[in-house]
């Protein structure tokens, strides 16, 4: 490749790496997002992260990261997704940033704008939601299946196989059933209480009220 398109490539990916709207759309469409310009970056969240060490990066600078505009960087990064929700971070930053909900939010909008098609946590949730709305529990066997096979039927299959031992077990001891889930008492009222908590959120998204 000659010089000038290398260099006209280089700028373009550039280009799709910092995007200088980024930190505003967050402060401004992110739950807390706006407390990220507080940030001044003293690094006690990431110093007080139990988990900091599994996390591509820790709060403190993955809220740098905003600010420089590197949104596929942070959409990306498994920061937003190895949370634990413990609140270490909240409970000590001296600027009052409310970390955990903002790593939450970034989850969603990860998920909403296709930057975490191959995360498992999302996967795990989609199952686990599935299993709550329809049944009003969680049936261990659906949500398992359904996670497993979220990673595409070969993979499945694999892990299906890799942990039936564990499942015969757990049937042998009467701690797993056969047979369809079985439905809590009140999973109707339960949809239905779901289904207006959908109604409202929409009706929020669109700046309307609820029908
Ligand atoms: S503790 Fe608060 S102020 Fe300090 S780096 Fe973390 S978010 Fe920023
Ligand atoms: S809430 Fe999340 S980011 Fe904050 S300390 Fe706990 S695991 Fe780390």
């Amino acid at each position: 490749m000659s010089a000038a398109p290398a260099a006209a490539s280089a700028a373009s990916a550039g280009r799709r790496q910092y995007d200088l709207g980024f930190a505003r759309w967050v402060y401004q469409h992110v739950e807390g997002g706006d407390k990220v310009a507080m940030c001044m970056q003293c690094g006690m969240c990431s110093g007080s992260c139990p988990i900091g060490t599994a996390m591509d990066h820790g709060p403190r600078k993955l809220f740098m990261m905003i600010r420089a505009g590197m949104k596929e960087a942070v959409l990306t990064s498994n920061t937003i997704w190895n949370c634990t929700q413990c609140y270490n971070c909240v409970v000590r930053c001296p600027r009052k940033v409310p970390v955990t909900a903002i790593l939450q939010s970034l989850a969603t909008v990860a998920v909403k704008e296709g930057y975490a098609p191959t995360q498992s946590t999302p996967k795990f949730s989609k199952a686990f939601w599935l299993s709550v709305a329809r049944f009003g529990r969680t049936d261990e066997r659906l949500v398992t299946a359904l996670y497993y096979f979220s990673h595409g039927l070969k993979e499945g299959i694999r892990r299906a196989l890799e942990n039936l031992p564990i499942a015969l077990r757990m049937i042998k001891a009467g701690r797993m059933h056969l047979g369809l889930p079985h439905r809590a008492k009140g999973a109707a009222d339960l949809r239905a209480i779901l289904a207006k908590a959908e109604d409202i959120e929409r009706a929020e998204r669109a700046g309307g009220k609820p029908s």
